[in-house]
Formats: structure tokens, C-alpha cells, sequence
């Protein structure tokens, strides 16, 4: 059955912000299946991951065959490939995951994620900019 707050956190693409967001998760006891089609990210990440399986994530009867539809939650991480990161929302929408979060690298990237059905558009490298600002400027703030 499928189930909108199971723990389980299905993460597409190990780069470097999927391979941080699959690890966190894991170290927070979250059931994690990690999917790359990059057969060199999935051996160097499998030690570290439980499941980490080598699949392309736009073909949605490929990660129907992974059994995701069980999870209740998808994170598509890929970042450069527009195209990929959209086709695989695509898949995830057409596939019924209750909750697609899904990287942006742009804004029009973002619209297009949000209109292909993406449930949460993140901005990993935007949202790290900001944070670190404020750090640097709260420790300016200590010399004052
Ligand atoms: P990061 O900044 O997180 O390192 P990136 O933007 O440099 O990411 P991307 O090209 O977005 O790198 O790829 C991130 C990961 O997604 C790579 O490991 C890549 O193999 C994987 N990936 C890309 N396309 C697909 C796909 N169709 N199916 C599965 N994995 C994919």
C-alpha cells in the first residue's frame, strides 16, 4: 500500500547534493533507495548507501520495476540535465508518487518542474548562498 508519510525516500541522482541528501537521510534512519544511471556513482556509493541501484530515471517502467511506487516520497537531485530532471518528474507524476520534490537550476527550470507536476521546487546552490551570507554577516557582526 502506498503511503504518503512512509519513511521511505526514493533519491534520483548522486551527484553532489543527491549523495549528501541520500546520506543525511540514511543517518536519520530513513529507508533510502538511491538510483543513478551512472554505473561509476552507483559502486562508489554503494558502501556507504543501502540500496543503491543503476537505472535511467526518465523510464518510468524502470523505476515502476524498482518497486518506488511503494514510497512515499521522491527526490529528483539531478541538477545539469534539464531535460533528464524533467522527463524523470514526468515519470514520478505519471507513476502516482504522493510527494515529488524536485532540484531547480534556474527559474524557468523551476516552472517547468511545477507545471509537469513537481509537489516542491528546491534551489540547493540559491538556498546555500543565502544561508552562508547570513553567517558571514552575523560573524561580522561578532567584531563590531
Ligand atoms: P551536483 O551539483 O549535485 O554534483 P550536477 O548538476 O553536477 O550535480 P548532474 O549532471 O545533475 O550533476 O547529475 C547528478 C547525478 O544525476 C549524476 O550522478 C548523474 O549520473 C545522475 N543522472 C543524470 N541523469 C540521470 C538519469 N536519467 N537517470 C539517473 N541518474 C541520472
Amino acid at each position: 500500500a502506498r503511503r504518503a508519510d512512509s519513511d521511505g525516500v526514493v533519491v534520483i541522482g548522486l551527484g553532489r547534493f543527491g549523495c549528501h541528501l541520500a546520506g543525511s537521510l540514511t543517518r536519520m534512519n530513513h529507508e533510502v533507495l538511491a538510483i543513478d544511471r551512472n554505473p561509476a556513482q552507483v559502486q562508489r556509493w554503494s558502501a556507504q548507501l543501502d540500496r543503491v541501484v543503476q537505472a535511467d530515471s526518465t523510464e518510468e517502467g524502470a523505476l515502476r520495476q524498482l518497486g518506488i511506487t511503494s514510497f512515499g516520497r521522491a527526490v529528483v537531485a539531478i541538477g545539469a540535465s534539464v531535460e533528464a530532471s524533467v522527463l524523470t518528474v514526468l515519470a514520478l507524476v505519471e507513476l502516482g508518487l504522493p510527494q515529488i520534490w524536485a532540484r531547480a537550476t534556474s527559474q524557468k527550470h523551476a516552472k517547468i518542474l511545477s507545471s509537469v507536476g513537481a509537489h516542491h521546487v528546491i534551489f540547493p546552490e540559491a538556498e546555500t548562498g543565502d544561508r552562508v551570507a547570513h553567517l558571514i554577516v552575523s560573524r561580522l557582526l561578532d567584531f563590531i
